[in-house]
C-alpha cells in the first residue's frame, strides 16, 4: 500500500518531516503522533520499505513467523488508521536556515519543517566487477510483482548473506529452480534460516562467482570463474546494501533538529525491531527538541 495522500491536501509546514516509510519511519510517525507533533511522512516506495522483501520474519517479538508482505500491510493500515499525512514522493533536496528545514521533492513540492527524521534505509551495494546489462534484479519485490509463480523457471541468486538466502528461498517458494551462488564455501548466515534451506534442499553453489553476464531478463547467460556458461531465466544480485545518506550529506555537520533512524544509521545489525526502536527514539528526541525550542509541553 502506497503513502496515499494527495499533495494538495498535505500540510506544507510541520513540526517533524519524516523521510522514508519503512519500519523506522512508520514507528517514528506513530510515536510523533502520540507526542502531539504535527507531521508529514514522505515515502518513495509503498509503506513498509524493505519489509515486503522478507520471506518470513522470525525475530520480531510478538509476531513470530509473520510474512514480510503481511507486516507491511499492517504497517500501512496503522498509518492510515492514525491518519498520518503521508505523501508518495521522493525528497531530493534538504537545507536548513536559522529556524527551519526546507525539503524539495521530485514532484516539485517545497516542504518546511522545524525538525526532520531521516529514515531512508539503504540501497543495493554497487556491483563493481564489470558493467551490468540493464534489467538485473536487485530486489525480490521486482520479480514478485511480475510473477505470481515461477514454476518451470530457473533463478540464480548471487550472494552469501542472510538476505541472499532469504531471497533464494522466496524464489523457491514461488516454484523456481534456484541456485545460490556464493564466493565462500558456506553462507554467512546460520540458525533456522540455514537449517530450513538445507531441509528444502536449496541448491548451494559454493565458491562460484560471476565474471561475465550477457542476455537480459528471462534469458541470462552467466559465465563463472572457470569459464563455464550457465543460463537462467531470473537473476538476482544480493551482494549487500549501503546507506542512502545523500540527504544527510547536503547539510552541515552540526544540525540541531535533525534525527536519523533505522538501517541508515546501523552497521550490520540491520533489523526491523532495531529500526522501529530507532524511529521511536527519534520521535521522542524531536519532541524534546521542539519543547526546548518553543517551550511547548510534551
Ligand atoms: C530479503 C530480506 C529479508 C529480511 N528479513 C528480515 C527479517 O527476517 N528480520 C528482520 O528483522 N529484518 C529483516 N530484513 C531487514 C529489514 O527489512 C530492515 O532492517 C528494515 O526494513 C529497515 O527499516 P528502515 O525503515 O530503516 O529502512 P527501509 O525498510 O529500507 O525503508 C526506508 C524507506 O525510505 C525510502 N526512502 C529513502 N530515501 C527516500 C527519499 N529521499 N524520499 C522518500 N523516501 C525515501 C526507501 O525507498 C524505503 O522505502 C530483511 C531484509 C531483506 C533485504
Amino acid at each position: 500500500m502506497k503513502a496515499s495522500g494527495k499533495s494538495k491536501d498535505m500540510p506544507k509546514k510541520v513540526d517533524l518531516l519524516i523521510i522514508g516509510l519503512g519500519p523506522a519511519g512508520v514507528s517514528c510517525a506513530i510515536e510523533a503522533k502520540r507526542c502531539g507533533l504535527s507531521i508529514l511522512a514522505v515515502g518513495d516506495e509503498p509503506i513498509g520499505g524493505l519489509v515486503p522483501a522478507a520471506r518470513r520474519i522470525d525475530n520480531l517479538p510478538g509476531l513470530p513467523g509473520i510474512s514480510g508482505a503481511e507486516l507491511a500491510r499492517r504497517l500501512a493500515e496503522q498509518i492510515q488508521a492514525l491518519e498520518v499525512p503521508s505523501l508518495p514522493d521522493r525528497v531530493t533536496s534538504l537545507a536548513k536556515n536559522s529556524t527551519n528545514y526546507s525539503a524539495g521533492t521530485s514532484d516539485g513540492l517545497e516542504l518546511t519543517a522545524k525538525s526532520v527524521c531521516l529514515a531512508c534505509g539503504t540501497r543495493p551495494a554497487e556491483w563493481t566487477n564489470f558493467a551490468l546489462p540493464a534489467g538485473v534484479h536487485r530486489d525480490l519485490r521486482n520479480i514478485a510483482k511480475n510473477h505470481q509463480n515461477l514454476r518451470g523457471r530457473s533463478a540464480v541468486v548471487v550472494g552469501g548473506g542472510e538476505a541472499a538466502l532469504d531471497t533464494a528461498l522466496s524464489l523457491q517458494d514461488l516454484g523456481a529452480a534456484v541456485q545460490l551462488w556464493m564466493r565462500n564455501s558456506v553462507p554467512r548466515s546460520g540458525g533456522r534460516l540455514l537449517n530450513e534451506a538445507y531441509e528444502l534442499e536449496l541448491c548451494f553453489c559454493p565458491e562460484r562467482h560471476m565474471v561475465a553476464l550477457t542476455g537480459g531478463p528471462g534469458a541470462w547467460k552467466i559465465t563463472d570463474q572457470n569459464g563455464e556458461m550457465h543460463q537462467t531465466h531470473e537473476l538476482m544480485l544480493c551482494i549487500g546494501r549501503e546507506p542512502r545518506d545523500e540527504l544527510r550529506a547536503m547539510l552541515p555537520a552540526e544540525c540541531p533538529g535533525l534525527f536519523a533512524a533505522g538501517d541508515l544509521i546501523r552497521g550490520h545489525d540491520r533489523y526491523i525491531a532495531s529500526a522501529m526502536g530507532d524511529g521511536q527514539r527519534a520521535a521522542i528526541a524531536a519532541a524534546a527538541y521542539l519543547a526546548n525550542q518553543d517551550g511547548r509541553k510534551i
